[in-house]
């Protein structure tokens, strides 16, 4: 079991900003930027590289839900969604979960 299984059935505390039946919003407990906020499914999905068609609609609706947070975290100049798959992505949680960074300038290329 993950730590974000365990957040998602509220065994260890975080600071949530929004939850539904299909998915949990929470802020990053090292965040990288003055807006950190991690948006996961409730379903146990490892990565990216282990969806199925059947997540389609989630996805979708997981970004939908970035965007909401994104309008009430005021974050009108831009912001970065970013999702790490895998070892060379330096995935550290093996359960899905989209960064939504905000609140300054970001660089590009990412590191
Ligand atoms: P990854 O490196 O897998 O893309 O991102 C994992 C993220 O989860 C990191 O940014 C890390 O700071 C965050 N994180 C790890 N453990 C916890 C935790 O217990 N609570 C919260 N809120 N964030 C966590």
């Amino acid at each position: 079991m993950t730590i974000f299984k365990k957040i998602i059935d509220h065994e260890i505390p975080a600071d949530i900003v929004y939850e539904d039946d299909q998915c949990l919003a929470f802020r990053d407990i090292s965040p990288q930027a003055p807006t950190h906020i991690l948006v996961i499914p409730k379903k146990e999905i490892t990565a990216v590289d282990a969806l199925t068609e059947e997540d389609q609609m989630l996805v979708g609706h997981i970004f939908l839900v970035i965007q909401k947070i994104a309008k009430d975290e005021g974050l009108t100049d831009g912001f970065r969604v970013v999702t790490n798959n895998g070892q060379n992505a330096c995935q550290t949680v093996p359960h899905l979960h989209f960064h939504l960074l905000g609140g300054r300038p970001f660089g590009w290329p990412p590191g």
